[in-house]
């Protein structure tokens, strides 16, 4: 894998920078601003899109703020340029889902991904603008996809991991009746400036205990344990350079305002007096497919491939990882060129690790 290609495979829309909630881990810097997407700057995104998806499976990713804040009659108006190959995503706190919503779902194929941490008290961080709980909203937007018989995916941002969290949390999530299941560990990027370093062994153990969990119900899509699955059994086949793509996608993140953000959507919104705002261009004067091709000129996108040919020659996860993101460089480090991050430790050495430590525990007696 080495430089970006210039066809992504999805793309992620800023309809508003708006979002209902204030969860006290969030990257999002604008979410108490409500700026919305001109429709110019979805039609100027369409042209290029609609090609591509003709040609193979591409994905729009509606993601905020909150995108549902937008309101049914924006979104609506954001999604009718796509032409009817491109599929439609849609990253939700969920509080806002009603049987409305779900018919808009419906009508305009949208897939829909909820954002939902566990149970009620893991759920203690995501908070209304006026500091109170979310959750009960948040499952009464579940329970509306539920009743219309939508699937959905989750996303569980896990903040400290912990003995028996991982079993809890798969068990919640085979009750709440998602079909796909990504975990984050929580990540220090953007206006969250927590820190995210943890017991390397207690972190190891928690993706052990969550493969542990799945295999016994594998109900569900796990993205980072099946990702590994993926990748350890690939090592066995001799089938391992296979499984990064040949150049890294460049998952362009078209804020509100059209401008794009590279690599990384935490970036969007964000300046430094060395990078400037990250942006490399705006698809109301350029044509998106110009933006990626010259992708590798963005100053910081130079640095950030040196610090992937940094980690090719000193990691050994790098076949697994392909060089980390970004953002976690860039807001762990001050710069991209670095290699290891704290997030790369939690949620690809250690996932990797876990994984393993998982099979060498259940290991069939020797014959
Ligand atoms: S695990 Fe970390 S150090 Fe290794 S390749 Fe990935 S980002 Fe680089």
């Amino acid at each position: 894998m080495r430089g970006v290609a210039a066809v992504p495979t999805y793309v992620v829309m800023q309809p508003t920078t708006l979002c209902n909630l204030d969860c006290r881990y969030c990257y999002l810097p604008l979410r108490a601003a409500d700026r919305r997407m001109p429709v110019a700057v979805a039609e100027a995104v369409a042209r290029a899109v609609d090609p591509w998806a003709e040609r193979s499976r591409f994905s729009v990713v509606w993601h905020g703020g909150e995108p549902l804040a937008a309101g049914r009659e924006h979104l609506a108006a954001l999604i009718a340029p796509f032409g009817p190959a491109v599929e439609h995503h849609v990253q939700t706190n969920a509080t806002l889902i009603d049987d409305d919503w779900c018919a808009f779902f419906t009508e305009h194929r949208v897939r829909v991904s909820v954002s939902v941490d566990g149970g009620r008290q893991r759920n203690a961080e995501r908070v209304t603008r006026g500091g109170r709980p979310a959750y009960d909203r948040i499952v009464r937007g579940v329970a509306a996809l539920r009743r219309h018989g939508l699937p959905f995916s989750a996303l569980a941002v896990v903040s400290r991991p912990e003995p028996g969290l991982a079993t809890e949390l798969y068990d919640y999530f085979l009750g709440l009746g998602c079909d796909v299941l990504g975990v984050n560990i929580e990540e220090t990027e953007g206006v969250n400036l927590r820190g995210n370093a943890h017991d390397a062994a207690t972190v190891t153990a928690f993706w052990a205990e969550l493969v542990a969990a799945w295999r016994r119900d594998p109900r569900i899509h796990l993205r980072e344990v099946e990702w590994s699955l993926r990748y350890a059994s690939a090592i066995l086949d001799g089938t391992a350079d296979d499984v990064l793509p040949r150049r890294l996608d460049p998952i362009p993140t078209v804020a509100y305002d059209g401008s794009v953000t590279l690599l990384s959507p935490e970036l969007a919104g964000f300046s430094d007096p060395r990078y400037g705002d990250f942006s490399s261009g705006n698809v109301l004067d350029t044509p998106l497919a110009d933006i990626l091709a010259a992708a590798e000129r963005t100053s910081w996108v130079g640095e950030f491939l040196s610090g992937v040919e940094a980690c090719r020659d000193s990691c050994p996860y790098f076949g697994f990882c392909g060089g980390g993101h970004a953002a976690n460089r860039y807001f762990e480090q001050g710069r991209f060129d670095g290699t290891e991050t704290e997030h790369c430790r939690n949620s690809k050495i250690r996932l990797l690790e876990g994984v393993l430590e998982h099979a060498r525990d259940h290991q069939p007696p020797a014959a």
